[in-house]
């Protein structure tokens, strides 16, 4: 028996080990053609299935309208952050966005880059701990932006911000999509890095309704146009044959244990186990997020020391839970509880917790 431990780490990150026992399992012999995925032409009937299986998996399992496209990019959720200006801007308008730390504060840098953005909203002044509530966004602007969980500060959204109906909503959904379901014709354009929630990194999910790929200017590098990867099925050139493959199985598994909402079930029964600990603690434990923006897939919290926090982590090591530092720009403790983390896994965690707590206290 292969030894396998609880992974906390907030990406690359666990997937379901059924997934990669099928992909263990075909590895040499993909579909009968005595090669590896890896190996076969990008060209062939095998991978046309491959890549029309993920498609369809991704419409149904999130509900994706039909005059939306959905595209496997390369460049990670980080390439987006250049390639959302780039294809959505619009001359004399400026381009909005929410500053919820870390990852969204990286894609306004880049935004800064094609014109004039507006921050209509921060939490930077209570380290990124919040949700700012009540948003609404202004007409006259090219897009609106969110980040729909933040990954290091431990943060989600869990209300719509207001939006002008013709301006599109953007989110980066790298660290909560298809961990419940989402009204996806509210969106003009959703990315999400694949490392976290639905498979292994290298692969960028972008689901982006059709008409706003006329806004693609003509004179960008043909690699930057979403409107090329759409024409082209994402083949335009050779995709990532293996990430997208891993992401297939593992859409197939979600879809086999019951869908987004059966992840959204799981999802909040695990956070709930983890807060739990957290709250009744007596403030061993310090949550950093405020409790009405506390995200489901990623767990932040402190302690009286970082030597403490050193230590629990270590301890926690040597016990097979794996990946429990918080992030160098936040500190403390993260656990990461993504859609594949099971509420074993889950459980383990908050008795190790308590028990850290009784003994170091
Ligand atoms: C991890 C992450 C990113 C960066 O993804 P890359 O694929 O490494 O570029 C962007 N946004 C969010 C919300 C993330 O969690």
């Amino acid at each position: 028996m292969t030894k396998r431990v609880y992974n906390f780490y907030p990406g690359p990150a666990t997937l379901p080990l059924p997934v990669l026992e099928r992909a263990q399992e075909e590895l040499l012999d993909f579909a009968g053609t005595g090669m590896s995925v890896m190996e076969i032409s990008h060209r062939s009937k095998e991978w046309d299935k491959v890549m029309s299986d993920a498609n369809s998996l991704v419409r149904e399992l999130m509900g994706v309208p039909t005059d939306y496209k959905v595209l496997w990019l390369s460049g990670g959720a980080s390439t987006q952050f250049f390639m959302v200006p780039l294809n959505l801007q619009q001359p004399g308008k400026p381009m909005e966005y929410v500053n919820t730390g870390g990852w969204s504060t990286k894609a306004i840098k880049e935004a800064n880059l094609y014109g004039e953005v507006k921050i209509i909203a921060s939490s930077e002044d209570k380290k990124f701990s919040y949700i700012p509530q009540n948003i609404e966004f202004n007409e006259g602007t090219a897009f609106a932006h969110i980040s729909s969980n933040n990954t290091l500060y431990g943060t989600e959204w869990h209300y719509m911000p207001k939006v002008p109906s013709d301006v599109p909503l953007v989110s980066d959904m790298s660290s909560n999509i298809m961990s419940k379901p989402v009204k996806v014709k509210d969106y003009g354009v959703i990315y999400a890095g694949a490392q976290k929630n639905i498979g292994p990194a290298g692969i960028t999910l972008v689901i982006v309704r059709e008409d706003l790929l006329d806004r693609v200017p003509e004179n960008i590098p043909t690699m930057q146009k979403w409107k090329i990867h759409a024409e082209r099925n994402s083949l335009y050139n050779t995709p990532p044959v293996f990430p997208i493959y891993i992401c297939k199985l593992a859409l197939e598994y979600t879809k086999e244990v019951g869908g987004v909402k059966e992840m959204e079930r799981r999802n909040e029964e695990k956070a709930k186990v983890i807060y739990d600990v957290i709250d009744s603690s007596d403030g061993f434990y310090e949550g950093h997020a405020r409790e009405d923006s506390r995200s489901l897939m990623n767990v932040t919290f402190t302690m009286a020391s970082s030597e403490l926090e050193d230590k629990c982590v270590k301890e926690g090591e040597a016990r097979g839970l794996i990946g429990l530092k918080g992030h160098r720009s936040v500190g403390g403790m993260r656990a990461s509880i993504y859609n594949a983390m099971t509420i074993d896994g889950v459980k383990t965690l908050a008795e190790y917790l308590r028990e850290f707590q009784s003994e170091n206290q």
